[in-house]
């Protein structure tokens, strides 16, 4: 229960402990006197802690989620104290108007923790319940869970939605104007015509995956909603509406991070939200990405055309209201300016960009006159908020993105020093980004700021430390989060005797001017390793080179290895690679995505190797401002940050209660010899208890639990 750890007298501690037996002891057919232990147990946890409830607490809610549990037996769940507690914590949480951030650790059922109060909570408020996850494979895994446990437990009328990110959906608009009669056999024709015909409504239809190249073309970008002919059997279209319905006409609304962002900055800028307002309560799962994605979707892009096509809207619009011809030479002038500062996006990235994606800092840009441009494009946008008051959300649109544009100017001009600028090759095209610099502030004042309770929940949120403020520290500074911190819910799985990790001293360290012999002796070691466990592995890189370097030599050593071999390819599913990879029990070479998404029980996964310690780049603009707001910031940036990338990576090995496995990191800087302050920290984060650095006790553990496979 929430704040568990605060000093108890004995006493005190003996009466709780009492309580809570007794309530363990009642047997489940009589809930209602379970009920009132409970409130007696809360009650006397509430005194401990000197804290005074803010509200009465409510018996019924805490009973009902009592009866629930109650009924896990014969329903065929399992009961996990972990998994109550946590119910009860955010049950605690929303009747009290708190915040609540909560840690649960792998296996302790964390969807169903958060879910069965969310089913109560809704049913007693009548107000829906937003969830936000990190990806759209969680969400969707989320919309299943919500399914089970709502019909199991007899919640059989929920209405909810999953709303995933505009470039997820096909855009019938728009594959109608790429069709060519005159060659309709053309890959982009042959596409545009599956869409046309309703084959393919969303990315996921496509079997096999498409490059994103491809599929930026015929995604959703600028959607003209109303005045749409395809609107009434258009996806995108119908999830738009369920998640802005009223309130009283939704009941659980999942979403990923990027668009309960996107709804916040646009509720803040006073433009119509996307999210219906009013909910209930917000569950923010896997919230240790929230940071990242806060600065995600606070990050403006541009490129030459998008900017151009911002121009054009916004004259197409103001023209049609005043037919005042001025308009274009204004129009003109902007344009020009725009493709100034684009010529020289080129020149800079020409010159300093080394790989796709790659963030380089943009030069001073002279001969632009800022002040007429910046002049100008206020007037437009002046005139194009006089239109906003109709709520048509096209001029909303266009008002948005000529807002963006003038923060753009103001950046390029130097009068706007609050945003972080770089420019990059995104999707093969010259692209300039501007993002907040601090995002604390925007999250109290839009999400933390007691409206309605939040919940932040993930597997990894804390550090080592003694309090629990101490070791939720990094997250809650990097949020701006306030708010209570609810006790850690650890794994229930057994890493002493089911797992080990082994640490390889033998790797030079990586210095970008010796690479090739760092990655050589990696890849040596990663094909011991992987011979080891006769496949069955999967391997985590940071970096996408040094992936594509592996995969390259592993193509040409394959006499070293009898395993089969799988690596990530951009653009196609997850879930396609990973059911070949269980299928033929052999090794899978992947990155981003991969540290969080895979959930693999059983042998076929007997170990993952993390490739190198998942740093940040330093280089990287935003991280290069995190580091000069801190006073030590390998200590409270770039190590905090490695442990929770890591910790997400190495929860992917055991994920049942009979799984056992390797843990491998490839990176002799956490090597006892290295003597890094970093690697007690590590070691205390994570939950492996068995580690060695002498690869004969790996193998002797290996052949003792049986993990090697018999062929
Ligand atoms: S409603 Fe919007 S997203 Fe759907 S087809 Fe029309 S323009 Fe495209």
């Amino acid at each position: 229960m929430a704040g568990l750890s605060v000093a108890f007298t004995l006493d005190c501690y003996r009466n709780i402990e009492d309580n809570y037996n007794s309530l363990k002891s009642i047997r489940e057919d009589n809930p209602w006197r379970r009920g009132a232990i409970v409130i007696s147990w809360l009650n006397d946890l509430y005194k401990l802690q000197k804290r005074e409830p803010q509200k009465e607490i409510e018996p019924s809610l805490i009973n009902a989620i009592f009866r629930m549990y109650d009924r896990f037996p014969r329903i065929g769940l399992r009961e996990r104290t972990g998994q109550q507690d946590m119910s009860l914590d955010i049950a605690d949480a929303y009747l009290n108007g708190r915040n609540a951030m909560i840690e649960a650790g792998v296996g302790i059922g964390k969807s169903f923790g958060y879910l069965i109060p969310s089913l109560l909570i809704n049913q007693v408020s009548r107000q829906p319940i937003i969830i936000a996850t990190s990806s759209i494979q969680l969400s969707e895994q989320i919309h299943k869970d919500l399914r089970v446990i709502g019909s199991r437990l007899g919640f059989t009328t929920v209405r909810s939605v999953v709303g995933k990110g505009m470039g997820q959906y096909a855009c019938r608009h728009r594959a109608a104007g790429l069709f060519e009669p005159d060659d309709p056999s053309s890959p982009l024709s042959t596409l545009a015509q599956r869409i046309l015909n309703f084959e393919i409504d969303e990315r996921a239809d496509i079997k096999g995956g498409i490059s994103d190249a491809e599929w930026s073309n015929v995604c959703v970008n600028d959607c003209i909603f109303e005045r749409c002919h395809y609107k009434n059997a258009c996806l995108f279209y119908d999830m738009r509406t369920k998640i802005n319905a009223r309130a009283c006409d939704i009941d659980f609304i999942i979403v990923n991070q990027d668009l309960l962002i996107r709804d916040l900055i646009k509720k803040k800028e006073g433009t119509r939200g996307i999210i219906t307002e009013q909910p209930a309560l917000i569950v923010i799962d896997e919230a240790h990405n929230l940071e990242a994605k806060v600065r995600d979707a606070g990050t403006l892009e541009f490129t030459l055309r998008r900017t151009c096509r911002i121009l054009d809207d916004a004259l197409q619009i103001l023209f049609k209201q005043s037919r005042d011809k001025s308009l274009f030479s204004q129009s003109k002038f902007l344009k020009s300016c725009v493709e100034r500062i684009f010529k020289q996006i080129d020149a800079d990235l020409l010159h300093a960009a080394k790989q796709d994606n790659d963030r380089i800092k943009v030069s001073e840009i002279k001969g632009i006159p800022f002040s007429r441009a910046s002049r100008d494009l206020r007037d437009l946008s002046l005139s194009l908020s006089v239109l906003t008051s109709r709520h048509e959300r096209e001029i909303d649109e266009v008002f948005e993105a000529m807002n963006g544009l003038i923060r753009l100017f103001d950046v390029l001009a130097g009068v706007e020093d609050n945003y972080l600028i770089w420019a990059s090759n995104t999707q093969r095209e010259a692209t300039i980004s501007i993002c907040p610099k601090a995002i604390s502030q925007f999250l109290k004042y839009t999400l933390f700021n007691g409206k309605t309770p939040v919940i932040l929940t993930s597997a990894t949120m804390c550090q080592g430390g003694e309090t629990l403020e101490e070791q939720y520290a990094y997250l809650t500074k990097s949020l701006g989060y306030t708010g209570d911190y609810m006790d850690r819910q650890s794994s229930p799985f057994d890493y002493s005797s089911h797992a080990m990790m082994y640490i390889s001293g033998n790797i030079p360290y990586y210095r970008h001017d010796k690479r090739e012999l760092y990655l050589e002796a990696a890849y040596t070691e990663m094909i011991k390793l992987c011979n080891l466990t006769q496949g069955r592995t999967l391997v985590l890189f940071s970096a996408k080179e040094d992936m594509k370097y592996v995969h390259k030599r592993l193509i040409s050593g394959a006499d070293e290895y009898k395993w089969a071999l799988h690596v990530q390819k951009e653009g196609a599913s997850q879930d396609g690679v990973i059911a070949e990879f269980r299928g033929s029990k052999g090794v899978l070479l992947s990155t981003g995505v991969f540290w969080e998404g895979v959930n693999i029980e059983g042998s076929d996964l007997s170990q993952v190797i993390i490739f190198r310690l998942p740093f940040p780049v330093p280089a990287d603009p935003i991280y290069e401002y995190k580091a000069a707001q801190a006073k030590n910031p390998l200590k409270e940036v770039f190590v905090p940050d490695m442990l929770l990338r890591l910790r997400q990576g190495t929860g992917r090995l055991i994920r049942s209660e009979t799984d056992l496995g390797v843990l491998s990191i490839l990176d002799s800087r956490l090597s006892t010899a290295a003597r890094k302050d970093y690697r007690d920290k590590v070691l205390e984060t994570l939950p492996f208890k068995k580690v060695t650095e002498d690869f004969s006790v790996l193998e002797r553990f290996v052949k003792e639990k049986g993990i090697q496979r018999t062929v």
